[in-house]
């Protein structure tokens, strides 16, 4: 049988490598740094609170390819709404050149007779001085992202990748989600034959049209999401880490679209999970992202005593409007002034620092 050796293993290889693995060709990868992803390179550096992405980080619109690995790996995925900042000379500065005249720039590139180099383009058509951040800007950016020489990469070419681009973008969650971790937990149960600990944890955890699928744990997205948190959990277990992170949101019922948006809050859920966590993995447990799914003041204070209670080694609270039913509400306004619970959460964080 012939054999296929693939040079590099970013992106293109992995994927070339999953495509032939198909077909039973005995395939290796060679790669020449002591990792595989190329440009994908995800640092999680003790030092950074979060991981952080050297490379790549987001999906540029709705890439059939990507999102359907995505689903088929049962990973999760999220719109991305947020602003770019750049720091430039210690200061922090929105990212604006680009975007304020993204329209009129785009539109100038498409309706381009004849191909040029991006560098003659921009020279022809955004010459003038107010541009010159714009022209930065484009710069920085064709170099940065597509790698390309703008003294000869084609404009009609980065045209068409800007396009798909600049529609929706997304960014992969991170982590292990609320819902896998639900389903883990209760699946655990039913391997030790504790039927009765299993149902009376998803009645409490999840929303009833959850509830509905796990009559059928061969249910394809249900095993999907089952399966990845096994993996993780099993990885979390082995690997040499100083933590686990897991995101949180409450009311835990309520993180989905099909939930009632009056379900309550339940500390013993959160309770329950931090301590599977942690006696699973024999590893501390934090969590940089949990939050609230409604503005209600009790909610943020239960939240905050469950993760104080949980002893866990970090909690940051994610304080973001996710925009609509089953997402993240912020603690403060459009304006930058606090909901009645960002009063709550302040006034809870100032009672603790008082004792
Ligand atoms: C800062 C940055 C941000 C980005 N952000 C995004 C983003 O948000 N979304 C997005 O879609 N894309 C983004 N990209 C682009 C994306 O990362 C790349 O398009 C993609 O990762 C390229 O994959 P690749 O496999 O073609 O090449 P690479 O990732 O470059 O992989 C090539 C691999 O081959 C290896 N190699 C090279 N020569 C040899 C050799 N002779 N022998 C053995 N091994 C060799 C290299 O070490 C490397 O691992 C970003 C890129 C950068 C740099």
């Amino acid at each position: 049988m012939q054999s296929i050796l693939i040079i590099g293993g970013g992106a293109a290889g992995l994927m070339a490598a999953y495509e032939l693995s198909k077909h039973k060709y005995p395939i290796t990868i060679l790669e020449a740094k002591k990792r595989l992803g190329g440009r994908i390179h995800t640092i999680t550096d003790n030092s950074f609170s979060q991981p952080i992405e050297a490379g790549a980080e987001f999906i540029h619109g709705d890439l059939p390819l990507t999102i359907s690995l995505l689903k088929k790996a049962g990973i999760p995925y999220h719109v991305v709404n947020d602003n770019m900042f750049q720091l430039e000379k210690g200061k922090l500065k929105k990212q604006k050149e680009f975007s304020d005249h993204r329209n009129k720039v785009m539109k100038e590139m498409e309706d381009l007779k004849e191909d040029t180099p991006l560098k003659d383009f921009l020279n022809t058509y955004f010459n003038d001085a107010q541009y010159e951040g714009l022209r930065q800007s484009i710069k920085n950016f064709a170099g940065g992202f597509d790698l390309a020489d703008i003294s000869k990469a084609s404009t009609k070419a980065l045209y068409r990748e800007w396009s798909h681009e600049m529609g929706k973008q997304y960014r992969i969650n991170g982590g292990i989600t609320v819902r896998q971790m639900c389903l883990i937990i209760y699946d655990d149960y039913m391997q030790h034959g504790q039927k009765e600990k299993a149902m009376d944890f998803v009645n409490k955890a999840l929303p009833p049209a959850l509830l509905k699928r796990l009559n059928n744990l061969d249910n394809p997205q249900v095993a999907r999401q089952l399966e990845f948190g096994r993996k993780i959990i099993a990885a979390y277990k082995t690997l040499d880490l100083d933590y686990i992170n897991f995101h949180w949101y409450e009311p835990v019922k309520a993180r989905t679209k099909v939930a009632s948006s009056n379900s309550e809050f339940n500390p013993e859920i959160f309770a329950l999970v931090v301590d599977y966590l942690k006696t699973t993995t024999g590893k501390p447990v934090l969590t940089n992202e949990f939050g609230v799914l409604n503005s209600s003041p009790q909610l943020v204070k239960g939240v905050l005593q469950a993760a104080r209670d949980a002893k866990l080694s970090y909690a940051i609270f994610y304080s973001a409007d996710g925009g609509g039913e089953g997402k993240a509400v912020a603690l403060q306004n459009a304006t930058g002034d606090l909901r009645e619970n960002g009063i709550a959460f302040r006034d809870f964080i100032k009672q603790q620092q008082s004792h």
